[in-house]
């Protein structure tokens, strides 16, 4: 009978669409995996627990339909670790404020600090509050340190002896002079008839004080990342430190730099924070994501089943009642009625069809932008991430790798050495009397020393050999496929490459010369031990008159 076809050309494309539909949520679903799979990638690295659910987080992504009670439970234990990092937290506040208010009672009885009580008192109870740690720790720490210098300080006054913070922070008027900056040495002792020994000692000492937390927080600015307003800071605050011979200023340096670390390390944790919270939010996200699906799935199946069934029994009562029926007019309002019924089926079922996906399709919408938003800064934090490690692994001064590079790159060449065996050679440098660069032109002149000499190096080395700052003026440079004997005369062409640059300070011409030892990687030996043979080499060219490469084993180098 060819009356069927427009019933069943309707049957069949309301079956088709809800198809088409069900590929389409399918291939979105998709694409909500990979973009979780790239934001648990990018938290990688953080806390080795929750790295491990994340690995699992993701295989779980790549199976073809992720069943929802594991997927449940693995939602929950990320949930507990991210709830373990929060317990730790408040266990290291917890322990901070003990150690406070230890210090604090201590301070509350010593004579010293009995005309700072009010102060120490007030301290005391913003210290109970739970956000003096969390959020004004720097504010805190910073009033405590005023209380500390003006109690301490009071001490020197009042016996005429500086103490430990008198002598750190005491001022101008009640300690020795400091010589001025000018064409002399950094480290010349003051004239004799201003100062007497103990004196010119402590101010020498706190120089040497003021340098070495300028060198330390040069390191510090190459490890970590601070926003630029506290980044210029430190470099301000780093670029006095090393220089300057003002006390008052030096003073002022020394006590900026407890600051700049507090907020290096604030930084840090507080972006981790809300990078595990953007990543919590978004795992709930596909999670609900999920479950919506599975539910509309069983909705859908249903509704065709339901269709199905209904036709089915339309078309049977309808068969009976051909069968039955004499009469051609009773038929043919039978067909009519049955046409009727079978339509209304199939409309109802486009209905409820266009409903649910006009509600699926405005969550995978509001899914959708809240993801987008996510990436993004999961991107970012990418970003950010793979920068922290590639600034971690160099050194700002040289922009040469830095030691934990280098301890890195050796452990894959000796890897490689263990393996194939091919000749390995690791050379260790040293620039010859530096410190009289440093004492005789200044810190400033010493650093472009540095920064030229590590430039020269690493141009004259080939692309397959790599050179390290090792720290202060000695440099490593390790090379493979190169036995002792050719890597000398690569060391030797550098040697006198340095010597003869033209170095001029004040007009004098300098000559800048470094001494080197190296060692080959032989039968039985370790990273370290062929370090220590170089070593050994190095201070022996260092014994036999500086400027000279020496192999491990053999004696100094002729020419
Ligand atoms: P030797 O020939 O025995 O190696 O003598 P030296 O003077 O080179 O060696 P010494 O170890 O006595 O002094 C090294 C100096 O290098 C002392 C230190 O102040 C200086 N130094 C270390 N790091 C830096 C830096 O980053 N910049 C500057 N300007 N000087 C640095
Ligand atoms: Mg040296
Ligand atoms: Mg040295």
């Amino acid at each position: 009978m060819s009356s069927d076809s427009p019933w069943k050309e309707k049957y069949l494309k309301a079956l088709e669409s809800s198809e088409e539909r069900e590929a389409l949520w399918r291939s979105e679903k998709n694409q909500l995996q990979r973009m979780l799979v790239r934001t648990s990638l990018a938290s990688e690295g953080q806390n080795p627990e929750l790295d491990r659910l994340l690995a699992r987080l993701r295989s779980e992504l790549r199976k073809e339909s992720p069943d929802s009670e594991s997927w449940h439970k693995l939602q929950d234990r990320i949930d507990r670790q991210v709830s373990a990092l929060d317990d730790q937290k408040a266990e290291s506040a917890r322990r901070n404020r003990a150690t406070f208010e230890k210090l604090l009672s201590g301070l509350r009885s010593h004579a010293l600090f009995a005309g700072s009580k009010d102060r120490l008192r007030s301290l005391e109870k913003r210290l109970r509050k739970p956000e003096t740690l969390q959020l004004y720790f720097t504010d805190w720490l910073t009033d405590l340190a005023d209380v500390l210098e003006s109690g301490l300080a009071g001490t020197s006054e009042q016996t005429g002896r500086p103490g430990v913070f008198g002598k750190l922070f005491g001022h101008r008027e009640t300690m020795a002079p400091i010589p001025e900056a000018g064409d002399g040495p950094v480290h010349a002792a003051p004239e004799a008839s201003e100062l007497d020994q103990g004196d010119a000692e402590e101010s020498a000492q706190r120089l040497k004080i003021a340098r070495r937390v300028g060198e330390l927080l040069g390191h510090m600015l190459g490890q970590v990342s601070l926003e630029p307003a506290f980044e210029a800071r430190a470099r301000r605050l780093q670029e006095s430190l090393l220089n300057s011979d003002d006390w008052d200023e030096l003073r002022e340096g020394l006590s900026g730099v407890a600051e700049l670390v507090i907020a290096a390390v604030t930084r840090s944790q507080r972006e981790f924070e809300a990078f595990l919270r953007r990543l919590d939010e978004r795992l709930e996200t596909l999670r609900q994501c999920f479950s919506d699906q599975s539910a509309a799935q069983a909705g859908r199946l249903n509704a065709s089943e339901a269709l199905d069934r209904e036709i089915r029994d339309e078309l049977q009562n309808f068969g009976e009642r051909v069968e039955s029926s004499a009469d051609f007019g009773q038929l043919k309002a039978s067909v009519g009625h049955h046409l009727e019924s079978i339509s209304g089926a199939v409309e109802r079922f486009r209905t409820q069809e266009s409903e649910r996906e006009k509600n699926l399709s405005q969550q995978l919408e509001l899914m959708h932008e809240k993801l987008a938003a996510v990436e993004a800064h999961s991107e970012q934090v990418q970003e950010e991430l793979a920068e922290e490690r590639q600034k971690a692994l160099r050194d700002v001064l040289t922009q040469l790798p830095n030691r934990e590079a280098w301890q890195e790159r050796l452990a894959f060449e000796y890897q490689r050495w263990q393996r194939y065996r091919h000749p390995l050679t690791v050379g260790v440098l040293d620039i010859d009397y530096f410190k009289r660069v440093n004492d005789s032109y200044g810190h400033k002149a010493g650093d472009r020393v540095l920064q030229l000499v590590a430039k020269a190096l690493s141009d004259r080395l080939r692309t397959t050999d790599f050179i390290a700052r090792f720290g202060g003026e000695e440099f490593v440079v390790l090379m493979p496929e190169t036995p002792s004997g050719a890597a000398r005369s690569v060391l030797e062409g550098m040697r006198k490459h340095i010597a003869a640059l033209p170095f001029h300070f004040r007009g004098d011409p300098v000559s800048v010369t470094f001494s080197a030892g190296l060692a080959e990687f032989t039968e039985g030996d370790d990273e370290d031990e062929v370090f220590d043979r170089a070593d050994k080499a190095l201070y022996l060219a260092k014994d036999s008159g500086r400027d000279q490469v020496i192999i491990s084993g053999s004696g100094p180098a002729e020419g």
